[in-house]
């Protein structure tokens, strides 16, 4: 048997996360609470060449990491050889009792109220950690920030209030799902397998594209579908934002911060946006609206990215070229629902059905939450509701059926 050290704290998910996977592994090891043992510290960071994170755990003196580098090594199938097991085991898949998928509001909450039944769920962190507001800017109306938040501030505070109770992280996608019987077994993109007594599906949605081949051709070479995240590399240029909704007048209010001028294209004469937002936009002596508009080809070269875009008047069919450096697309979303094809109920357009005012889809023991279930509202605080709608539903459920 090898020699295993793990340097860990009282309270710590990731500990309890390496802890459980050695213990599928059937090895033993020896525990350094720093909380108990603070004068261990230092010999903890200097055997570790720096780092200040636990777990830390050292297998016949050498170090391999943290939790997530354990997992990583196990995926990889190197982590029995490490451990001087015969072979590669395969350990049984990590069972949660809860497993919730996306780390949006509506997963977070979800894992905040279900940590705090004591039922020690796991977020599987999902394309997008964090979900949308991490590519937005400020929130300013989600009850409780007078002066407003911003969206990759208040996720990183949601993400340390479910940690605190318990939740514990799981780097990856789901990619395929077992529900037709329980527990349902979740396969994620780096084929680490888990498994739950119940499921909570909060995967939200992803920004829709317009589809032309253009649009692919030059994707990051000045189109984007993330203005606080590309807006910076446009300071001094003039740009284009398309669509007619709240998230395209806050992206090109959120571009007249670098750029010299901002052309909202729209395909009707109306907006979809909130009053509020009309009434922002329209103000901004740098926003001009191009109305009956759509893009029919984004032109430039390999070299320059961007130069313009090829617009068509929809009511005129009259075509011109709009000189731009970037083209940001703001025409939607879709959910992020494909997994669960031919598995759960949806609509037409994807988004998971459940019970009029409930959180139950059309399987047992998986619940949905947040815009992968809604297609109405969208909001984060809509979608904080109904993850702790889930989380709620979840608890009761497993009373009444998994013991
Ligand atoms: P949205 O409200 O669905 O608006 C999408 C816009 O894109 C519409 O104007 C639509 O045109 C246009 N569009 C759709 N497909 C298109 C295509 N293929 N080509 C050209 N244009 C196309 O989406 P959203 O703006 O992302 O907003 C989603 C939700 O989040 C809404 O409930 C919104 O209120 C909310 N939100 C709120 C805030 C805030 O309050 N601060 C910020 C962002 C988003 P049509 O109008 O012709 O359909």
């Amino acid at each position: 048997m090898p020699d295993i050290v793990m340097y860990t704290k009282t309270v710590c998910a990731y500990c309890d996360r390496a802890k459980a996977l050695l213990g599928r592994k059937g090895v033993t090891w020896t525990e350094i609470n720093l909380d108990l043992h603070p004068e261990r510290r230092e010999e903890m960071i200097e055997r570790s060449e720096g780092r200040r994170t636990v777990p830390q755990i050292f297998v016949d003196g050498k170090g391999l990491g943290g939790s997530d580098d354990i997992h990583g090594l196990e995926r990889q199938g190197k982590l029995d050889r490490i451990l001087g097991l015969g072979g590669h085991t395969v350990a049984a898949p990590e069972h949660h009792r809860v497993l919730i998928l996306g780390s949006g509001p509506a997963g977070l909450t979800a894992a905040i109220y279900a940590a705090r039944a004591n039922l020690k769920p796991a977020v599987v962190n999902g394309i997008e950690p964090g979900g949308q507001l991490t590519i937005t800017t400020e929130v300013e109306n989600y009850p409780g920030y007078p002066e407003g938040v911003q969206g990759p501030q208040m996720m990183a505070d949601l993400n340390k209030q479910a940690e605190r109770f318990g939740t514990t992280y799981l780097n990856g996608t789901a990619v395929d799902v077992e529900l037709s019987k329980r527990p349902f077994v979740v396969k994620l993109d780096g084929g680490e397998v888990v498994s739950c007594d119940a499921l909570i599906v909060a995967t939200g949605a992803s920004a829709k594209w317009l589809g032309i081949e253009s649009e692919t051709r030059f994707r990051n070479k000045g189109v984007s579908a993330c203005a606080t995240c590309d807006g910076f590399f446009f300071k001094g240029k003039p740009l284009a934002v398309i669509g007619g909704g709240d998230t395209a007048l806050e992206e090109a209010l959120y571009l007249t911060n670098f750029a010299t001028r901002v052309t909202l294209i729209h395909r009707r004469d109306q907006l979809r946006a909130s009053q509020y937002m009309q009434q922002r936009a329209i103000k901004n002596p740098k926003i001009e609206f191009l109305w009956d508009t759509t893009v029919e080809e984004v032109v430039g070269t390999p070299h320059d990215g961007v130069t313009g875009l090829k617009v068509k008047n929809v009511k005129t069919n009259a075509t011109s070229t709009l000189a731009v450096k970037g083209m940001f697309v703001a025409i939607g979303h879709e959910p992020n629902t494909q997994v669960f094809k031919g598995k759960l109920e949806m609509n037409d357009l994807g988004y998971l059905v459940v019970q009029p005012g409930r959180t139950y889809t059309s399987v047992e023991g998986v619940f949905a939450a947040g815009d992968a279930a809604d297609h109405i509202y969208r909001q984060a605080v809509t979608a904080a509701g109904t993850g702790c709608m889930a989380a709620m539903d979840a608890e009761r459920w497993l009373a009444e059926h998994a013991g």
